[in-house]
């Protein structure tokens, strides 16, 4: 840990996440929002409106909760996906009521309208470009694919259910249980199973009310869940849900993050570690699981490779963040068969200190075909460490992002470091540690060093090929968190409190 001279105090302000869209043209929305102020009239021009207004008309009624719209657009959508995406967030009970009514008026016409062709209305934050068609950036681009009529609707192939509708969620049960939404969207679902099939992709459980679990499973088909998350749960909680485990059949992303301790009087930190090992056990063959993320769990050491073990094809992803791995874990990973094809690996806040490093420069060979993104931040390794994966990593040569910030090389090492990672040529993303030579004895971050070594470091790269994105940085300091950082587009050592947003 380091700490800096002069300790700047100054706030620094961070732009919000903001996303750039096109609004819609000035006057369509002037035209929109005086529509909307009446809406009897709004409800009654519906079927005469062009197809080419509906997003952006939706989207205006959803943030201006406009219910009654909502509810009147559905029956008569003319696409066969409505996709909230962001603007879930501008979702709430009212909102979500007046949608859901306006599928029950939907379910109700015998007589489909022909303007009707909703198959598919997704309630999930989904981060690709779908959402985009409320922005009215499609305008003068012609429609998106999927909003044409001839785009076939899969009707969840996954789980093999095929009902008229599909409603797409993600859930997530937190302390206080299901939130008021989708506890609605849970009862609505049920009483409509029929005809309705609630498609549950995500779920995060975050606090584990066994009831309301239970309550779940009878609603939703656990063959859809593709993602689960598993947050802060006891290790009896682990164990309860192993039977559950079996059932989840179709699962790509499985995440495993803070377990937690339970302190009594007796021996319940051994009851704890026997209920992990029994929980990594049992745990079932995931037959699709792509990626693993496991982070902040330190009852891991030395059951590495039985966890492993639940993996039934070749990983994409393996995050194994703030964990404690045992040299035999690390002389495991290159023996799973299941960890021969990563496209990422992500070590970071993981201790690898004094461990040989022979088993990951192994692991780091094998992989050089499909490795994409290497994350090594703050994992206390020392130059004669990041030496001996030097090899191997200089023939990853898929590598598109790289982050060994935070760790403990000499200039020298970082050097070499460097001329290894030179040679990758896909490389947008780099971070490396400022050397330790920029640190006096009293661990005081000497601002002027890293500015002299950085240009020389840099030119190691040029020499073999034009970088992207370059940053060398130091350390946080003790005292304010901040470090010093220079990067290829300043070219200067500046202060930042918050590091490395990417
Ligand atoms: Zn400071
Ligand atoms: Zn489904």
């Amino acid at each position: 840990m380091a700490s800096c001279k002069q300790c700047p105090s100054q706030d620094v302000t961070f732009e919000e996440d903001i996303v750039n869209i096109n609004p819609p043209p000035a006057l369509q929305n002037l035209a929109i929002q005086s529509l909307l102020r009446d809406e009897a009239l709004a409800i009654s021009a519906l079927r005469n409106l062009p197809q080419s207004l509906f997003p952006a008309i939706f989207e205006a009624a959803l943030i201006d909760g406009h219910i009654g719209i909502l509810k009147a657009m559905i029956p008569v959508w003319p696409f066969p996906y409505l996709s909230l995406g962001r603007l879930i967030r501008n979702c709430n009970l009212e909102t979500l009521k007046a949608m859901l009514e306006g599928v029950d008026i939907l379910l109700a016409q015998n007589d489909r309208s022909s303007r009707c062709k909703l198959r598919v209305l997704s309630l999930r934050n989904e981060y690709h470009t779908l959402w985009r068609i409320w922005g009215g950036s499609y305008e003068g681009k012609g429609l998106p694919e999927f909003m044409t009529q001839q785009q076939p609707v899969e009707n969840c192939p996954d789980c093999g259910v095929n009902k008229e509708l599909k409603v797409t969620t993600d859930l997530n049960l937190l302390d206080g249980g299901l939130d008021e939404s989708a506890t609605y969207l849970l009862q609505w679902a049920q009483q409509k199973k029929d005809s309705i099939h609630l498609c549950c992709t995500m779920l995060r459980i975050h606090s584990l009310p066994k009831d309301i679990f239970r309550d779940i499973l009878k609603i939703v088909n656990t063959g859809c869940i593709q993602e689960l998350h598993l947050k802060e749960l006891y290790t009896e909680e682990l164990v309860f849900l192993i039977p559950y485990l079996r059932e989840i059949n179709n699962l790509l992303t499985f995440m495993l993050s803070s377990i937690r301790e339970t302190y009594r009087m007796d021996n319940s930190t051994r009851l704890d570690e026997e209920n992990i090992s029994r929980f990594i056990s049992h745990l079932p063959k995931f037959h699709c699981l792509q990626n693993l993320y496991v982070n902040d769990i330190t009852l891991l050491g030395n059951n590495l490779k039985d966890f492993l073990g639940c993996l039934g094809k070749p990983l994409e992803t393996l995050c194994l963040t703030s964990c404690d791995l045992s040299q035999s874990d690390l002389d495991y990973l290159p023996c799973c068969q299941n960890t021969s094809a990563l496209k990422r690996l992500n070590l970071t806040a993981t201790s690898l200190r004094g461990l040989v490093f022979r088993p990951l420069g192994v692991l780091l060979e094998s992989i050089r075909d499909t490795l994409q993104s290497l994350e090594l931040e703050l994992c206390f390794m020392e130059d004669s460490q990041i030496s001996a994966i030097l090899p191997a990593l200089s023939q990853c040569s898929h590598l598109t992002k790289v982050n060994f910030y935070d760790n403990e090389l000499s200039l020298t090492i970082l050097r070499q470091l460097l001329y290894h990672t030179a040679n990758l040529s896909q490389l947008t993303y780099e971070v490396y540690p400022a050397p330790l030579e920029c640190y006096n004895d009293m661990n005081i971050i000497l601002t002027h060093k890293l500015e002299n070594f950085c240009p020389e470091l840099l030119d190691i790269i040029r020499a073999n090929r034009q970088p992207n994105r370059v940053t060398f940085a130091t350390s946080k300091c003790l005292i304010c968190c901040g470090s010093y950082v220079y990067d290829l587009e300043t070219q200067r050592c500046l202060y930042q409190k918050e590091l490395l947003e990417d």
